[in-house]
């Protein structure tokens, strides 16, 4: 088995259906069965994770200010309600949205935002857009190099994307437990019971061999919390088992603040510029 991204040798771990890669240290879950019909539907997000994707947005939209003009076209891939998109929307030439789910459609449109309703799963240009925007959705990908061809073919010159890594402490410490025996986090990691699994658990390496395989640079990082700050004692999921709702509700933001003590974190952006 080779690498989905740098493409060298890739080894088994603890868990037969997940792949490391040394030299990339990047992490694929190759599934034994898969459901192929669903695997762009948006994740069930409780309340808490909604609050901080919109608070994370105006983060990523302050970040970009810096790094270039604003008036551009962007298109979102994957943008459900929108947040990351509607940031950008006051100072854009046009802000289009592409999702599977059409749930939002309507509330996307009389915001301002074209809405473009992706049938069939492949995207085939975005020639007609100079910034891709997308957050939580290149791990749901099977071949990212293969979405960054795409970017590139098309010359879109600026990416923001915004994807959970395996560099912070969360993913380490369910790597841990899923060794001696707990695989709770570690399947929620990955989610696994979901219909639109992680297939790609990024490190800060295997993000840059992806970008400059592709002639992008990255020009800059943002390195975001995954929960909210306080803990949430209250929530309890019907969906998830006791230990995973605690490990939500609890620990996550408990290890968060150690990752902002560390300087890791589980959720990056990349702020990448195409060089041809
Ligand atoms: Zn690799």
């Amino acid at each position: 088995m080779n690498c989905i991204i740098c493409n060298l040798n890739c080894h088994k771990t603890a868990d037969k259906e997940i792949f490391y890669c040394i030299d990339c240290k990047h992490f694929s879950y190759i599934p034994e069965t898969l459901n192929h019909n669903s695997s762009f539907n948006h994740e069930a997000l409780s309340d808490s994770l909604l609050k901080i994707r919109k608070k994370n947005a105006h983060l990523i939209y302050k970040k970009f200010q810096n790094i270039t003009n604003l008036n551009k076209k962007y298109v979102e891939v994957g943008a459900g309600k929108g947040y990351l998109i509607s940031q950008f929307l006051p100072n854009a030439i046009s802000c289009t949205a592409i999702d599977m789910d059409d749930t939002f459609e309507r509330e996307l449109t009389e915001k301002g935002i074209d809405f473009v309703h992706l049938l069939d799963h492949e995207i085939k240009d975005l020639s007609m857009y100079e910034c891709f925007l997308s957050s939580h959705f290149l791990e749901h990908i099977q071949n990212p190099d293969q979405f960054l061809k795409l970017l590139n073919r098309s010359n879109v010159e600026y990416l923001v994307i915004e994807v959970p890594t395996n560099d912070g402490v969360i993913f380490k410490l369910s790597k841990i437990l899923n060794n001696i025996g707990l695989t709770a986090s570690w399947d929620r990691m990955f989610q696994k019971e979901s219909n639109s699994p992680h297939f790609q658990y990024f490190s800060n390496k295997s993000m840059h061999v992806l970008f400059q395989n592709n002639d992008y640079q990255v020009v800059d990082r943002l390195k975001l919390p995954l929960v909210e700050k306080v803990p949430n004692f209250k929530r309890i999921s019907a969906t998830e088992s006791n230990l995973v709702s605690f490990f939500i509700a609890i620990a996550l933001p408990l290890l968060d603040m150690l990752n902002r003590l560390l300087a890791t974190s589980d959720v990056v952006v990349y702020f990448a510029k195409l060089h041809k």
